[in-house]
């Protein structure tokens, strides 16, 4: 077989058993990496996820961890080095959304989404540097949000956490860099996945009919994005990967 690119490489993708996180890990794999799926609650598909890596003839192990728990990020971690010895490349994919307006939002709603959103990444990248810096090499991939560079009604939490993973990311990429670790944001538009899917349709028209590309991403176009930034993307760090149709520029 020839070599691929990412041959050797070992990447973990936090909420990797469907949507984005799936698909990032998938093209991963298909590109040379093994893999670490992380889930909360779906062990159908992580499974479902590990089973598709396998058949491309990569490897993968499944940790189920609630990455809002900082407890939990760390013994991600630390079982995702101890199967594979190293961790090269992060996402920080694991995210959700509580819609509601500012005035109506319960506190419960607030602090979910930045938990699971924000910190999340906060914790699992704490924890992986460390390696990262002893080996000189790393790649962290953060899933922002177009939420996050634009704003959005009825999405303050979100839009709140989608920010803040930008501005971690200017930061940690300034922290990084000399320790040949790149840091880097990835901003889709509205991505056809579940959490699209949940939307009524009537707003699903009236979203599609402010994207100058007429239609949703796919999850497959976000992890493009993603491998790009493990493959040829050494020169990229605390970039903002924007990828929506034109929707915002
Ligand atoms: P999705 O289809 O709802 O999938 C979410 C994934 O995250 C699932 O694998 C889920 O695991 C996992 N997850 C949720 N909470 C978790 C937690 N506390 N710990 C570990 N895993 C957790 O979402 P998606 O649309 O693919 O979105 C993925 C990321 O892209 C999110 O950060 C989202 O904000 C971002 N994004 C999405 C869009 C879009 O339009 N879809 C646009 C911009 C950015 P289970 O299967 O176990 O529930």
């Amino acid at each position: 077989m020839s070599e691929l690119l990412l041959d050797g490489q070992i990447a973990l993708v936090t909420g990797a058993s469907r949507g984005i996180g799936r698909a990032c890990a998938i093209e991963l794999a298909k590109n040379g990496a093994k893999i670490v799926i992380n889930y909360t609650n779906n062990s159908e598909a992580a499974e479902s996820c590990k089973v598709e890596i396998e058949n491309l003839g990569s490897e993968a192990i499944i940790v189920q961890a609630d990455v809002s728990i900082p407890s939990d990020a760390e013994t991600l971690i630390t079982t995702a080095e101890e199967h594979f010895g190293k961790i090269d490349i992060l996402v920080n994919n694991a995210g959700i959304n509580r819609d509601r307006t500012v005035q109506r939002m319960a506190v419960e709603e607030w602090q979910t989404v930045i938990e699971t959103d924000l910190s999340s990444m906060f914790y699992c990248t704490n924890r992986v540097v460390t390696g990262m810096r002893e080996r000189g090499y790393g790649r962290i991939i953060n899933m922002s949000s177009i939420i996050g560079q634009m704003g959005n009604l009825g999405q303050s939490n979100y839009a709140a956490a989608k920010a803040g993973m930008i501005a971690f990311t200017k930061s940690a990429a300034k922290e990084l860099a000399r320790f040949g670790i790149t840091v880097n944001a990835v901003c889709p538009g509205f991505i056809a996945t579940d959490m699209v899917d949940a939307l009524d349709e009537n707003i699903k028209e009236q979203l599609i009919a402010q994207i100058p590309a007429g239609r949703f991403g796919t999850a497959e176009e976000v992890a493009a994005t993603v491998r790009f930034l493990c493959t040829e993307g050494s020169f990229y760090t605390g970039a903002q990967m924007s990828l929506n149709g034109g929707q915002y520029m």
